[in-house]
């Protein structure tokens, strides 16, 4: 509904005492209740329905929601969706203001909601600021109102948060992406090549204002981690001359930024990112090195080049992890016949069972649809899984398309909104992910 006409407005309302009262509480759904005229009156932006709509109204819901974003209070949501006027207008009411710095709903704070929402942001800024709002508050995904300028690229309010923080604030590490230099990359990991303008610029002035490439936290673990991820050598390449940062940090789930690389298929970030302590025989903590990696997803090209050296091809080609999968077996869980084909030629076994349900590679092969599976068979092969469903959702430990069951975090945790494990990392949830979160699973 929009409501800009204060004379609908008005007799909307009068429309609506009148019905309230013969409802008894049940109000036909095509009625707009208190809180959703708001919403409506704040996006419109005109001071004079807010005012009237107010003047009649005094109960709103503590938290308004936009469909299913929980958006804050009316202050946060008039500067996720308001218009400047509304905003200053419910700002100079007595019970909003103190609202400023108030930490709910998923931007955190006013200043956060601002700078996420695309409305007159600089103008938006200015005034949250004038206000008293708090540069170093923390909440909501975005975690800081820097992380949530560095993520969206607003250069403009990086520099006016960074002119308010001292240096021991510029390093605060909240939310989904943890440090600014995390969000820069996360967020913006299609643009990530070398002719980026706006990218560089923010990288280049975060490091100038002391702020640390080599921090640690947010789903990627850092800023490494991100950019490895993003397939951006560039990137990996300019983190690597910054202040401590080291190639040989681990994620939650024991990965190494090589690790990372080595899933996304990039040979020379591979390379970029091995050293003496991230080398090809390095595991995470489900005891998977590069080449089951690589193997999984489907990576030739570096499957290929990691069995080149032949020292690394004899250690490696039937290596186990912890659940007793070898390279085949991971490469039978993609749909890579030539990576199959190639791990067969250099002395893979097809005879290699699994720990947990004593799986050959056959069987993994069958479980995941494969139509190369019956060049895996061996003799008295003792059952056949049923073929499981691709959930068209991926793995968030080992990045594979999840098979049959998906076990979703329920915890709501800032970045636990989309973190999901197929049946084979899940058992390791307790050593992968926070002890204390709870997966529920989908079939
Ligand atoms: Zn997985
Ligand atoms: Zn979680």
């Amino acid at each position: 509904m929009t409501v800009c006409s204060l004379a609908v407005l008005k007799a909307l309302l009068a429309h609506f005492e009148k019905v309230t009262k013969s409802a008894k509480g049940s109000l036909p759904k095509c009625i707009p209740t208190p809180t959703e005229a708001l919403r409506s009156a704040i996006r419109c932006g005109k001071v004079a329905t807010l005012d009237t709509l107010i003047g009649i109204w005094k109960e709103f819901d503590d938290i308004i929601y936009d469909g299913q974003e929980e958006v804050g209070a009316v202050l946060h949501y008039a500067a996720r969706y308001g218009s400047v006027d509304s905003m200053k207008w419910l700002w100079a009411q007595p019970n909003i203001a103190t609202d400023v710095n108030k930490v709910v709903g998923c931007y955190g704070t006013p200043l956060q909601a601002a700078i996420v929402g695309n409305i007159d942001v600089d103008v938006k800024v200015t005034c949250l600021l004038t206000w008293g709002a708090d540069v170093s508050r923390k909440g909501g995904l975005t975690g800081t109102a820097l992380n949530a300028a560095t993520a969206q690229l607003k250069i403009r309010v990086a520099k006016a948060i960074l002119e308010r923080l001292n240096k021991g604030n510029v390093n605060i590490i909240a939310g989904q992406w943890g440090s600014p230099i995390e969000a820069v990359l996360s967020a913006n990991e299609p643009n990530l090549s070398e002719g980026d303008v706006e990218t560089w610029d923010m990288m280049d002035l975060l490091i100038s204002k002391g702020v640390s490439a080599a921090s640690q936290g947010g789903f990627w673990h850092t800023a490494l981690h991100a950019a490895a991820n993003a397939h951006a050598l560039c990137t990996v390449k300019y983190l690597l001359k910054q202040k401590h940062v080291s190639k040989d940090e681990r994620d939650l789930m024991g990965r190494l930024p090589l690790h990372l690389a080595a899933m996304r298929g990039h040979w020379e970030m591979v390379q970029e990112l091995s050293s003496g302590n991230s080398t090809f025989l390095s595991e995470d903590h489900q005891g998977r090195n590069v080449l089951h990696m690589a193997a999984g997803l489907g990576r030739l090209s570096i499957v290929d080049k990691l069995l080149e050296n032949v020292q690394i091809a004899y250690e490696l080609i039937n290596s186990t992890d912890n659940d007793g999968w070898t390279p085949l077996h991971w490469a039978c869980h993609s749909a890579s016949k030539e990576i199959v084909e190639l791990l067969l030629r250099r002395g893979a076994s097809k005879t290699a069972r699994t720990i947990n349900k004593s799986w050959l590679p056959f069987h993994v092969a069958v479980y995941h649809g494969q139509d190369f599976s019956d060049d895996l068979k061996v003799n008295a092969v003792p059952h056949n899984p049923d073929e499981a469903p691709p959930m068209l959702i991926y793995c968030s430990c080992c990045l594979c398309m999840i098979f049959g069951t998906l076990y979703k975090c329920m915890a709501k945790h800032v970045y636990c909104g989309d973190f999901n494990l197929c049946f084979k990392c899940y058992r390791h949830a307790s050593t992968i992910h926070f002890r204390d979160h709870r997966f529920s699973s989908v079939e």
